[in-house]
């Protein structure tokens, strides 16, 4: 190994011992862009991968909130502004039980690299808190929200830092986190926020933009196996915005998911879920309960397998794992390797722990494409939205779609580009990872010291 690279690594390990997820994400983009370390001497003087594993900014905040029974609870909020060397901190907000100091760390450090990829002048954030809006009131999320950002404003701003959106924070806990940041403000900057409402200056085709981007990436995989996505069977892990989005682009296209999981098991549909009942109804179970999905075999008659996921189905063309980070772990990768199913697409960030992912890179019959890329639609329409809303303008549907395509091209293409450059071959992991990295890179480099 690079001794840049390896020496950087340990220091990295020793100085934050506790962050396991952030830990795996450095290893994994460390690793992969050995080729290009190789090629820059300069970057070691320049202390480029030392600069690039710590965040510029750390925020850690308490957020205490009211509930419907009037008793008080108290959270934590993060917000880490990893590099902005490219443009203002971009990234999303995530509010989960789960939720600490490295989920943030690892998010942000990938969102950096995600949105290097889009070609789009932003850098990379990421931010949250573990409170869950599961199982509570729209008074009580409004309150957490309202308290979240009462702390966060002075923080971000449209040239400083727009967070978004991520699980758990979709149009409902954006209008709330928004209304207070122009409350606070007392103006309507709009550009600090993205995923709004379209009806209170969010873009169109927000919403669908990670799903549907992840299928445009997914027709550009097969393109360059000569396939077309129609006719194809997918199965995806997650229902939530991103995984809907991959139902409803997959069934425009003439494709069909014919598997999904949820946090209970997962739906067998082989007819897939492409017709506009199905998809509505997938909408209003996630909105009833979004640990569930069971109920969608009750009403369509299909199977559901209680407690597994869906990972080593043999009946499908494509796997998508669309849920949450480490989803496939080394058990589901040998299932998935098993099962002869060629597509192996990553969406949801870090979906695959870095033995399975290693693994699966190892098997010669399973393509592997890496969430960093393929994930890079959702944050792209974010930026759209600044754009727009700098503009004082709404796009139409067929502009924010055309540009959705071309970036989504772009990033597959330049990935391909990257890694024949370096000498890899056809390997769409190293590639995203080092047409990111580099890009970051040579900001920086061009900046000075920072
Ligand atoms: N949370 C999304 C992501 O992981 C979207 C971020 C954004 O729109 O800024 O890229």
């Amino acid at each position: 190994m690079n001794k840049y690279i390896e020496r950087v690594l340990e220091e990295t390990r020793a100085k934050n011992p506790d962050e396991k997820l952030f830990l795996q994400t450095v290893e994994e983009v460390l690793l992969s862009v050995e080729p290009l370390i190789n090629a820059h001497p300069e970057y070691e003087k320049a202390c480029i991968l030392e600069r690039m594993v710590e965040p510029e900014r750390v925020i850690e905040f308490r957020v205490t909130w009211m509930d419907d029974q009037l008793q008080y609870h108290v959270n934590r909020g993060y917000r880490v502004q990893f590099n902005a060397s490219l443009g203002p901190h971009k990234g999303g907000l995530r509010f989960a039980s789960n939720v600490n100091l490295d989920t943030i760390k690892f998010l942000g450090f990938e969102q950096v690299y995600k949105d290097a990829l889009t070609c789009l002048p932003i850098g990379g954030a990421k931010g949250g808190s573990d409170f869950s809006p599961i199982g509570r009131s729209d008074g009580e999320v409004m309150r957490f929200c309202q308290a979240f950002m009462t702390e966060l404003y002075r923080h971000i701003g449209q040239d400083i830092d727009c967070p978004a959106g991520d699980v758990g924070v979709g149009g409902r806990e954006i209008g709330y986190l928004y209304g207070q940041y122009r409350r606070i403000m007392g103006n309507a900057e709009m550009g600090a926020m993205s995923g709004k409402d379209i009806k209170t200056g969010g873009s169109i085709l927000r919403p669908e933009a990670t799903g549907f981007g992840a299928v445009y990436y997914l027709c550009e995989v097969l393109k360059h196996d000569g396939q077309d996505i129609k006719g194809k069977r997918l199965a995806i892990s997650g229902y939530g915005n991103v995984g809907w989005g991959i139902m409803k682009k997959a069934a425009e296209l003439g494709a069909k998911v014919t598997y999904f999981a949820g946090p209970d098991g997962y739906i067998h549909d082989p007819d897939g879920v492409v017709t506009d009942e199905k998809l509505n109804f997938i909408l209003e179970m996630r909105a009833k309960d979004p640990m569930h999905c069971k109920p969608y075999a009750d009403k369509f008659g299909c199977e559901f397998v209680e407690g597994k996921k869906c990972w080593g189905v043999k009946d499908v063309d494509i796997y998508m794992p669309a849920a949450t980070q480490n989803d496939v772990n080394m058990d589901s990768a040998k299932l998935i390797a098993e099962s002869g199913v060629k597509y192996y697409i990553e969406v949801a960030n870090m979906p695959t722990t870095n033995d399975a992912l290693e693994f699966l890179k190892g098997q010669k019959q399973v393509l592997v494409a890496p969430s960093k890329a393929v994930n890079a639609c959702g944050v792209s329409v974010s930026e759209l939205e600044m754009a727009q809303n700098a503009e004082r303008l709404y796009w139409s549907a067929e502009e924010v779609d055309a540009q959705m395509h071309k970036i989504m091209t772009n990033i597959y293409e330049a990935s391909v580009k990257a890694a024949e450059k370096y000498g890899l071959g056809y390997d769409l992991i190293a590639g995203a990872n080092i047409a990111g990295f580099e890009k970051v890179a040579e900001a920086m480099m061009c900046q000075g010291i920072f």
